[in-house]
């Protein structure tokens, strides 16, 4: 049973000048392991698609299936549970949390789900994977370079041992040679049995990945 299948998925923006149908009817699905990128002109429903596979919210129709389960079957808080256990996050602007601290912002998850005893080794094992060693962890997020940034932000998705990981542009605010790095880190993740799902606009990025999927116009192309 594949990690991820969309049934048809549509998803409408309803907006005062009137609805945005960004996602017209999308038909995908997504093994175990795969390493996806998706690419497309800008508007063409990129983020969005990203955004629905992240099960951030239910489509305007359609279905989506994360492990064999279609997500209309769970309560809100099932699917806040499902994606807190299954699914990481990584974003283009990082989204780290400048008031805390380098080792406090991957622990920050764990906080929340009052997990702090849990969190102690594990927060400082996953920046040591993603190689932030040492007394760097105690900088704030402003004091350290883009790529350190960047790999924060994936030692924090990896916090709760997701199978999932959605990338949206993760090499848009960096250099080629950092954005190498971070690919890098990605590729290792994916051969360790990550699904890694990444948008981007880079064809140099996109190349990382095993298999493309192009959108155009809020349909798969
Ligand atoms: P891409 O990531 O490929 O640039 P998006 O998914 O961001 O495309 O956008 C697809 C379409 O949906 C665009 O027309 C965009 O303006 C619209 N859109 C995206 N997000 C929203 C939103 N939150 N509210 C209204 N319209 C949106
Ligand atoms: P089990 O082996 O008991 O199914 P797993 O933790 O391997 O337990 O899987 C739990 C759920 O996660 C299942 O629904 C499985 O389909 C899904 N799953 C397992 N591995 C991956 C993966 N690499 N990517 C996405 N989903 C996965």
């Amino acid at each position: 049973e594949p990690a991820i299948r969309l049934e048809n998925v549509i998803k409408v923006y309803p907006l005062p000048s009137g609805d945005v149908t960004a996602l017209k009817g999308i038909n995908i699905s997504i093994k175990k392991g795969e390493f996806v990128a998706i690419m497309g002109p800008s508007g063409s429903g990129k983020s969005t698609l990203l955004n629905q596979i992240g099960s951030l919210d239910v489509p305007t129709s359609g279905d989506l299936y994360i492990g064999g389960i279609n997500i209309r079957e769970m309560s809100d808080d099932e699917l806040t549970e499902m994606r807190r256990d299954n699914i990481g996050f990584i974003f283009q602007k990082f989204n780290l949390i400048p008031l805390l601290s380098i080792y406090e912002n991957v622990e920050y998850p764990l906080i929340l789900q009052k997990r702090k005893r849990d969190s102690e080794r594990k927060a400082e094992k996953l920046l040591e994977m993603v190689g932030l060693a040492g007394s760097i962890i105690n900088h704030k997020p402003t004091e350290i370079s883009g790529g350190q940034q960047q790999r924060v932000a994936i030692a924090r998705a990896l916090i709760n041992d997701p199978k999932i990981i959605l990338c949206d542009e993760p090499t848009g605010n960096l250099d080629s040679a950092t954005s190498e790095q971070i690919m890098e880190i990605l590729t290792r993740l994916n051969r360790q049995g990550k699904t890694v799902i990444m948008v981007t606009h880079d064809p140099e990025t996109a190349g990382y990945a095993t298999r493309t999927i192009v959108i155009r116009d809020g349909l798969v192309a």
